[in-house]
């Protein structure tokens, strides 16, 4: 660019309207930003967020403590402990999950045979100290109960293409 036009776009603030331009342009087009957490985006059914334990309509806990999920984690994140009950089911005494580990790689939900360990839609679950992320039983089943319905549906959705 020559010394005439440069001292010309500067002296027009050519730069300026070419800017201010661009700006009214996409202000009537459609937002590709959302007003977060007001708004939020659509979520995959297949969305591998916080992990939950389900319960059976009965409330009954699906989990059997087959421990095949703690034996497919690749980050060894899951630890379980089993006794049979009085009535002979097998079931967990101790279900630990350390989710500063977890990759969310979603194999301890492919490896469980009834659907008991998800990873739900839920990716709000910050936490401002590391023992907040070491999630055990109860916290686990406490997210089942919480999210149950939209878990359900998910699984839904998605059990055509599995
Ligand atoms: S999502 Fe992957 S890394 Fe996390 S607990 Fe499940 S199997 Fe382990
Ligand atoms: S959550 Fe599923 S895979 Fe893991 S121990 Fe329980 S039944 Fe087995």
């Amino acid at each position: 660019m020559g010394f005439l036009d440069r001292t010309g776009r500067t002296l027009f603030l050519a730069e300026l309207a070419s800017g201010m331009a661009l700006t009214f342009r996409y202000m009537f087009k459609k937002r590709a930003t959302v007003n977060y957490p007001y708004q939020k985006g659509p979520l995959s059914p297949r969305f591998r967020g916080e992990h939950a334990l389900r319960r059976y309509p009965s409330g009954e806990e699906r989990c059997i403590a087959c421990k095949l999920c703690e034996a497919i984690c690749p980050a060894q994140a899951i630890t379980i402990e089993a006794e049979p009950r009085d009535d002979g089911s097998r079931r967990t005494t101790r279900y630990d999950i350390d989710m500063t580990k977890c990759i969310y790689c979603g194999f301890c939900q492919e490896a469980c045979p009834v659907d008991a360990i998800v990873e739900g839609p839920n990716f709000e679950y910050s936490a401002e100290t590391r023992e907040e992320l070491f999630y055990d039983k109860n916290k686990l089943l406490a997210n089942g109960d919480r999210w149950e319905y939209e878990i359900a549906r998910n699984l839904e959705a998605d059990a055509p293409y599995r």
